[in-house]
């Protein structure tokens, strides 16, 4: 099976996003926490996906939303 590489589209829902920052961890080239002390994205390309996507798993709230930013088909949560 071959994969395609899949453009992500990134975005931190505010409702949910608690500021433990184990996405920082995980990608600090995308996120950073803004003055709330929420997760903000600086930079959607800063890191490989593979690594959004590790992200994006290991947030305890699932506040990183995941999209193909080509057809917009949610990848996660
Ligand atoms: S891991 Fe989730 S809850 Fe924690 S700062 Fe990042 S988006 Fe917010």
């Amino acid at each position: 099976m071959t994969s395609t590489p899949v453009q992500l589209t990134v975005r931190i829902d505010p409702h949910k996003c608690v500021g433990s920052t184990m996405c920082i961890q995980y990608a600090p080239g995308v996120f950073a926490l803004n003055a709330d002390r929420q997760s903000s994205v600086i930079n959607a390309a800063g890191e490989p996906a593979e690594r959004l996507r590790a992200a994006a798993e290991q947030c305890p709230m699932e506040a990183i939303v995941l999209e193909d930013a080509n057809t917009g088909e949610r990848i996660f949560p």
